[in-house]
């Protein structure tokens, strides 16, 4: 039995399975007037004790197996959870006649806005852990299993509605072979976060859950997007096969670690990584690339009711220019609303999210995220080499107001006395058709653009990106998409500005001679993605690549791109696509 969803990230593997339960969704707006408040209270002091007992338990668990740093992180989550002042604000929030559940979430919140206010490094990073015993409080008081993910030493696959993106950074790679999510597209930011893990990655196979069952040897098609389960012996050595000869390929990748990018001809080619934390800048070094291309500044701000303060953005931005040692990083302002949906900025009812108000038109209006984040980048740009890129720019007034409020903030800082670097480069995301067709006048007054094809795709071919229904239309090869990269990349040599694309089309084997040929020289990949197309490059000559394309820009058809792209191939080359 097999099901097809949308290749993300590809690999194959061949691993037992492990369903992941529903995310469970509480509300904070419950009311309940007739359940007398002691026994609500009494609730709440048992679950409290049943807890803490299951958080002692576990950490000594950790602490008898040597594993001082888990025991530690629980034995936090159990001070959390026997604060004196978070249990007298459940207490407050039962008297003020909410259900156990809203008056434990509204507690947990309001404390950890006290925390962010206090706005350290530590108390930063408490907040994810409050999120976490918040859940787990409110599924012990209504008798809920709480949905962990606890993996062993063999890696599975994971088959999953969605992971929430904060508990997918946390998934070791080594114990995930391989991630199924039934919902979200291709550049949903729990698969982008997946595909960072190395691991093949599909999406949009509904309701695959129900059919597989957990523990089961199945196997994952990254390149297809295909799942299999319910094997027969013959398959299960037919699928060994395949997965041996992947594993061959992903050795050869391996030593392409820290060599530089280049085409046959040889022709030096920017390779950049995409990134979201400090701690995939370890495997990013590893693999060596030259900076990172685009860093997902909205994954600090994921999951959380208050906004992170400007010293605890400060701490992570310095950390991440620390980390990459001298490269540069392209910091991109806050992206909310769309795919992005962050707590801290409460939707708003509009009829078409995607094309509302979002990212750049809602930071523009809001000093409070804007200027706090601006600062944070600004004075992180002391530590190392720093870029600033704005998403969702849709004309040059955008543009020119952004980067003039960043103009002030520097005048703020000088007045300070704060250093940061004068001329930290400013330059802009094209996602939005009208910055495609407009790339000539952005690029006379950008440092440098980035074409971000995942939104670019959705926005030129009026597609949903998320939405499975429609995900047949959505094909970064469709001409109006490949003409629109074709002129943006143009304009940009003509007014001598670097032009990057950071959306999932650059780490795509069979874009990758297309781009080259189009006249790409700056690509940035999910992590994971890294080697594979370093070694894609190196298989590739600039003078094919613009014949390749030439051709292409003729066709009628992401179909008919798609075949003249697959006919180009030569076998050495065809060998790394499927
Ligand atoms: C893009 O749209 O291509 C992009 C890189 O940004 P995001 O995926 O974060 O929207
Ligand atoms: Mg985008």
């Amino acid at each position: 039995m097999k099901v097809t969803g949308i290749p993300v990230s590809r690999g194959m593997a061949l691993a037992p399975a492990r369903i992941i339960p529903p995310w469970p969704v509480f509300s904070d707006k419950r009311r309940e007037f007739h359940i007398p408040k002691a026994r609500q209270i009494a609730s709440v002091q048992n679950a409290v004790s049943r807890l803490g007992a299951f958080y002692t338990e576990r950490a000594n668990g950790f602490y008898a197996i040597g594993d001082k740093d888990r025991g530690d992180i629980i034995l936090t989550h159990n001070a959390i959870l026997h604060d004196p002042p978070l249990q007298e604000e459940i207490i407050r929030q039962i008297q003020d006649n909410y259900a156990l559940e809203s008056a434990v979430l509204r507690a947990f919140r309001k404390y950890a806005a006290t925390l962010s206010e206090i706005g350290n490094e530590y108390f930063g990073q408490r907040i994810a852990d409050l999120e976490d015993v918040a859940a787990r409080l409110i599924c012990t008081i209504l008798g809920r299993e709480f949905p962990e993910i606890h993996l062993g030493d063999l890696p599975v696959i994971l088959i999953a509605a969605d992971i929430p993106p904060s508990v997918m950074t946390g998934l070791h790679p080594r114990k995930v072979a391989g991630v199924v999510l039934t919902a979200g597209g291709q550049t949903s930011h729990s698969a982008i976060i997946a595909a960072s893990l190395g691991v093949p990655v599909i999406t949009g196979c509904q309701g695959v859950q129900s059919q597989v069952t957990d523990g089961e040897q199945v196997f994952l098609d990254g390149h297809a997007g295909e799942l299999h389960w319910g094997l027969e012996a013959e398959q299960i050595e037919e699928f060994t096969r395949l997965v041996q000869r992947n594993d061959r390929h992903m050795q050869l990748l391996d030593r392409l670690a820290g060599k530089p990018t280049q085409t046959a001809d040889p022709m030096p080619v920017r390779l950049c990584a995409n990134g979201q934390d400090v701690s995939s800048c370890e495997e990013i070094n590893r693999f060596g690339c030259d900076g990172i291309g685009l860093f997902r500044t909205e994954f600090l701000f994921l999951g959380r009711q208050a906004l992170p303060s400007e010293e605890e953005q400060f701490f992570l931005y310095k950390s991440i220019v620390t980390a990459m040692q001298g490269k540069p990083v392209v910091f991109r302002t806050l992206d909310m609303g769309g795919d992005k949906i962050l707590p801290c900025f409460p939707s708003v009812e509009e009829a078409n999210p995607f094309m509302g108000y979002r990212a750049i038109r809602m930071y523009l209006d809001r000093e409070d995220v804007f200027t706090p984040q601006i600062r944070a980048i600004l004075r992180a740009s002391a530590f190392g080499k720093v870029r600033v890129m704005f998403p969702m720019i849709s004309n040059l007034e955008e543009f020119l107001s952004a980067k003039s409020r960043i103009l002030c903030i520097q005048r703020e800082l000088d007045e300070q006395g704060i250093a940061y670097d004068p001329q930290i480069p400013i330059g802009t995301m094209i996602e939005v058709p009208a910055a495609a067709v407009n790339a000539d006048i952005l690029a006379r007054h950008a440092d440098f653009l980035s074409i971000g094809t995942n939104d670019l795709t959705q926005y030129t071919l009026a597609v949903d990106r998320l939405n499975t229904v429609v995900s047949y239309l959505y094909n970064h090869f469709d001409p109006a998409v490949v003409r629109l990269i074709q002129y943006t990349l143009q304009s940009a040599a003509r007014h001598q500005k670097e032009c990057g694309i950071c959306g999932e089309m650059a780490a795509d084997p069979l874009a990758v001679p297309l781009l080259l040929g189009l006249g790409l020289r700056s690509f940035s990949v999910s992590p994971g993605a890294l080697l594979r197309t370093r070694r894609l490059i190196s298989l590739c000559s600039i003078d094919k690549c613009s014949q390749l394309s030439e051709e292409v820009l003729q066709s009628v058809s992401a179909k008919e791109v798609i075949e003249k792209i697959q006919r180009w191939m030569p076998a050495s080359y065809a060998e790394w696509v499927v």
